[in-house]
């Protein structure tokens, strides 16, 4: 069984005591396709030593965060830009609006994602959304530049049925992770309307870690978790959620 963790951040600090030994822990469990965002500039040579350490398995992205947009956000762009010259990509990302921490920089959130929008057409690569407290904004610029050229995943989904077949309809694939699981979470009431072939699995690891690690340091392997209550909804084998959100995963990244 081969299962994809299409948005985990495998870099972060987080695991900066046992990396490796947690990588190679979602391997052994099948969780052998491991896609890794960006968030700012800094975290760029740290991506790299990921993917050095497990060429086989990791996965990169490269975009300016939404919550990283600040006053220098055009030099960050144009070391987004520089790096997908130099180097390849599976998609720009993580990129989108949150205006849950600080609205103090919305136009220039609006004007990067706008940008990396553009970005990710010019190289023909796929988009990975963060979207939080900003679902309007997102969806404003989303379907302003919809079409052929623009397709992704709306990572870490926790909108309404309504809002999911909207961003289907953008050309994005829903990236379901730990907060299906939660008790409050939702998404869970409505997701079997949705046909598997739009659902894609993520952990965002080290976050939002499914139950019955809920509040824990969350890790790759955790897919596990999620893909049994994604089972559970749609009412299918696990290793069937396994080989069909691998496939859907395969479709967005081209990998
Ligand atoms: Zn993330």
């Amino acid at each position: 069984m081969i299962l994809t963790d299409t948005h985990t951040h495998l870099n972060s600090e987080a695991f900066a005591e046992d990396r490796n030994l947690m990588i190679q822990r979602a391997i052994d469990k099948g969780v052998s396709r491991l896609f890794v965002p960006s968030v700012d500039s800094e975290t760029t040579k740290d991506l790299f030593e990921v993917q050095q350490a497990f060429p086989n398995n990791v996965f990169l992205m490269m975009g300016l965060h939404p919550t990283h947009v600040k006053e220098n956000y055009l030099a960050e762009l144009a070391h987004v830009e520089e790096q997908l010259e130099k180097h390849q990509f599976c998609a720009v990302g993580e990129i989108g609006m949150d205006l849950y921490w600080d609205k103090t920089y919305i136009n220039e959130q609006k004007n990067a994602f706008e940008k990396q929008i553009a970005l990710a057409k010019k190289h023909q690569l796929p988009i990975n959304i963060h979207c939080r407290d900003a679902f309007n904004e997102t969806f404003e610029i989303l379907e302003k530049h919809r079409g052929e050229d623009l397709h992704g995943i709306f990572h870490c989904f926790t909108g309404t049925y309504e809002q999911a077949l909207q961003a289907i309809n953008c050309g994005m694939k829903l990236g379901i992770g730990g907060v299906s699981t939660f008790k409050n979470g939702k998404i869970d009431q409505f997701l079997n309307k949705i046909d598997i072939a739009h659902i894609v699995l993520e952990t965002d690891a080290p976050y939002l870690a499914p139950t019955p690690f809920r509040g824990k340091r969350n890790e790759s392997s955790y897919i596990y978790n999620i893909a049994e209550k994604i089972a559970d909804i749609y009412q299918l084998p696990v290793e069937k959620i396994a080989a069909l959100t691998t496939q859907n995963s395969k479709e967005v990244y081209g990998m």
